[in-house]
């Protein structure tokens, strides 16, 4: 089999493995790759819809015949060297898929290192991401969530500091801060960035939706094993299924929530969440 090369002068003979077919093993970035990338630059999330806006942008002002997911490769082979990828995800809260750029590196992105942040405020984005990691609804009230200052380590810290540091995570989309409901939990960036630390750092807690197979924080629990299903997951899965069953191989217990009789995937998470039988 022919090996190839990228631009560093990697050996590539991974080129086969890869996801989409691409039509050449060298990643070059033309002016649209830059033009799309600067958007995230700015953004960090966005939506298909939007992402899909982006590069057809790209392509009318610098022309090219691409195809989004080889288009999006070409440009992740490109930041690899700076730790930088475009990911592809879910959002929890919306059920949309979204692409995120991240922080790649090995040693937990936003966690080790951040020009926005100090090492003190990285500590307690850290704690917080910790107790929203280990509660079973993906989420802490935001009482907890400044009572967490008290736990802090070699870190002083005032429930003001604290409050005015959970406004810029949430506007960094980092977290959603959910004044309605009173509670925290995690952004799809933040999932997205740290899902390997997540995995390694709370594997007790941490559950793979039985569904899409992505990271699931907020979702629906079975109450007979560990199986988990995003609100969005749950609401496609049982869809016109009179008396749901745990879909987890070897459970098949009743699922214990009442779904919505039909989602958008744009609605709120207020609207689309199943509730939990009676028992
Ligand atoms: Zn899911
Ligand atoms: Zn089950």
């Amino acid at each position: 089999m022919p090996k190839f090369f990228d631009l560093y002068g990697k050996s590539r003979s991974d080129v086969k493995l890869l996801p989409v077919r691409i039509s050449t093993a060298i990643f070059v970035m033309e002016d649209s790759h830059r033009l799309f990338l600067q958007a995230f630059m700015t953004h960090y999330v966005m939506y298909t819809k939007e992402v899909k806006e982006h590069f057809a942008m790209a392509l009318k002002r610098f022309g090219g015949d691409y195809e989004l997911g080889s288009f999006v490769i070409t440009i992740n082979e490109n930041i690899k060297p700076l730790n930088l990828e475009i990911r592809k995800g879910i959002s929890e809260k919306t059920g949309n898929h979204c692409y995120c750029l991240v922080n790649a590196s090995e040693n937990h992105g936003i966690l080790k290192q951040s020009s926005d942040y100090t090492v003190n405020e990285l500590e307690y984005f850290k704690k917080l991401v910790g107790e929203i990691a280990k509660s079973p609804e993906g989420s802490i009230s935001s009482v907890d969530a400044l009572n967490q200052v008290d736990k802090l380590e070699n870190v002083k810290m005032s429930k003001k500091m604290a409050q005015d540091l959970i406004d810029r995570f949430q506007k960094d989309l980092w977290i959603i801060s959910d004044v309605n409901e009173g509670h925290i939990s995690l952004d799809t960036r933040c999932i997205l960035e740290l899902g390997h630390y997540l995995k390694d750092t709370y594997e007790d807690f941490i559950v793979n939706c039985e569904m899409c197979k992505q990271i699931c924080l907020q979702g629906q629990s079975c109450g007979s094993c560990r199986a988990k299903l995003h609100h969005h997951c749950a609401a496609r899965c049982f869809r016109n299924r009179d008396s749901p069953k745990c879909p987890a191989s070897g459970c098949g217990a009743p699922w214990p929530y009442e779904q919505p009789e039909r989602v958008e995937p744009s609605q709120q998470p207020t609207q689309n969440q199943g509730r939990k039988r009676r028992r």
